[in-house]
C-alpha cells in the first residue's frame, strides 16, 4: 500500500469512527431464528406444520383425533401453549385448564356423547408419551374400571 493511500484510509477510518479490522474485532451476532425443531408435535399440529384431523379450534385451544384411536371417540384437547405435563400446571394456568374441559365438553357434545372419559397421564411411568399437556377425550363405548 502506497504511503499517500494509507494516509487517505486513515483519514477515512478517521472521520467514519471505524477502525481497521482484525480478527479481534468484535462481529455482528446474527439474531437467532426460531427454530421449528423446538416445537413440541402437538404445537405442530396446533400451527398446521403435521396433519391432524382438526375437531375444533380456538385461539387457545386446538382438539383432534388420536392417530391411534382406544375408543369410538378419542380426541386429543390440547392447549396451544405448551405446557410440558400436568404437574408443570401453574397457577397462571388455571383458567388455561380449564379451558379445556370446555373444549373437551363441547367435542363431546358434537360427537353425541353424554357419558366419556377424560384422561390426563402425567409422566412416563402413568403412560404419557408427548410432553406437552392434553387431555383424552374417550367415548363411544363401554369403559371400565379401574384402567389398566
Ligand atoms: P399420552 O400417551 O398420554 O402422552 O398420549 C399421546 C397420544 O398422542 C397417544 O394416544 C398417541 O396415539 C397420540 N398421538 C401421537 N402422535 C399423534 C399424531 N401425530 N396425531 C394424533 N395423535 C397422536
Amino acid at each position: 500500500m502506497g504511503a499517500r493511500f494509507a494516509g487517505v484510509l486513515a483519514r477515512i477510518r478517521s472521520a467514519s469512527g471505524v477502525g481497521p479490522l482484525s480478527l479481534a474485532s468484535p462481529l455482528p451476532i446474527p439474531t437467532p431464528v426460531a427454530d421449528d425443531s423446538d416445537k413440541t408435535l402437538f404445537q405442530k399440529i396446533a400451527d398446521g406444520e403435521v396433519p391432524a384431523d382438526v375437531v375444533y379450534q380456538d385461539d387457545r385451544a386446538v382438539a383432534f383425533r388420536d392417530i391411534s384411536p382406544v375408543a369410538p371417540t378419542h380426541v386429543l384437547v390440547v392447549p396451544r401453549r405448551p405446557i410440558p405435563r400436568a404437574d408443570a400446571v401453574g397457577p397462571e394456568d388455571e383458567a388455561l385448564v380449564g379451558h379445556l374441559f370446555t373444549v373437551a365438553r363441547r367435542v363431546a357434545d358434537a360427537e353425541g356423547l353424554s357419558d366419556y372419559r377424560l384422561v390426563v397421564n402425567n409422566g412416563a411411568g402413568a403412560g404419557q408419551s408427548v410432553f406437552h399437556l392434553h387431555v383424552h377425550l374417550i367415548g363411544g363405548r363401554e369403559l371400565s374400571w379401574p384402567p389398566g
